[in-house]
């Protein structure tokens, strides 16, 4: 079916139990129409026009939502360039070498498309969680020893809510997306949970500390972070890693 005035193409899927004509926007913008079976084609058509305002503000609402992955970068992470190539075909190949993360993408297909996106995020996040693994222990215990800290164990998780934690036990845990904020607020999430090993709560003592530790420069550093969203996208200009 011609898609007409929608910015994605529109799948009619038709189901022999189906009684009535319903429309779904997906998260991508992609818009489904389940219609009786033997219904005809120029009634849905029909439809759709008729629901067109409807359909476009789904998708913009889904589109304002929604952040893409769409674009080569030299850094997408601290430690790995992102590279987009189309491919000469439709198949979708990522794959992560020397630094760099490769995605060959179908020649066809919009990249904001849903399985392409997916896929890109996944290969992102594996990233992420080994350069987390490699990089955030040993900046952790050589923070530790300038400030005096003592740590039991570091330990990290795909947490979405909170950059770390640390517990009574003085074991921290990271999130292994504190790896997308520029270095000086990664090492502000490290003394933030550094000081939590001497203070377990948010004391005005507790604060006072991470400003020591942070050089006078915590409430700045706060206010940077709050603009900071934890999800795989760099907080970091290029050239700025
Ligand atoms: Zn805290």
């Amino acid at each position: 079916m011609d898609s007409g005035t929608f910015s994605n193409e529109i799948h009619v899927n038709r189901k022999k139990g189906c009684k009535k004509l319903i429309v779904r926007v997906k998260q991508d913008g992609q818009v489904y129409v389940t219609a009786p079976w033997l219904y005809p084609k120029g009634q849905i058509e029909r439809f759709i026009l008729q629901n067109a305002e409807w359909i476009r503000t789904q998708q913009n609402k889904s589109a304002a939502k929604r952040k893409y992955i769409t674009e080569s970068r030299t850094h997408f992470t601290h430690f790995h360039s992102l590279e987009i190539a189309k491919a000469a075909d439709e198949s979708l190949r990522i794959f992560v070498k020397d630094g760099v993360i490769k995605a060959i993408v179908p020649h066809s297909l919009p990249i904001e498309r849903q399985q392409i996106q997916d896929a890109l995020r996944k290969s992102i996040e594996l990233v992420l969680k080994k350069e987390a693994q490699t990089y955030l222990p040993q900046r952790t215990m050589l923070l530790a020893k300038e400030y005096g800290f003592q740590v039991s164990e570091i330990k990290f998780s795909s947490a979405k809510t909170r950059w770390g934690c640390c517990n009574s036990q003085k074991r921290i845990i990271f999130s292994y997306f504190l790896m997308t904020l520029p270095f000086h607020l990664i090492d502000y999430v490290i003394l933030h949970e550094l000081c939590h090993t001497i203070y377990m709560n948010h004391s005005k003592e507790f604060y006072a500390l991470l400003d020591r530790c942070c050089g006078g420069n915590s409430k700045q550093y706060r206010a940077e972070m709050k603009q900071c969203a934890i999800d795989i996208f760099p907080k970091f200009a290029e050239g700025e890693e």
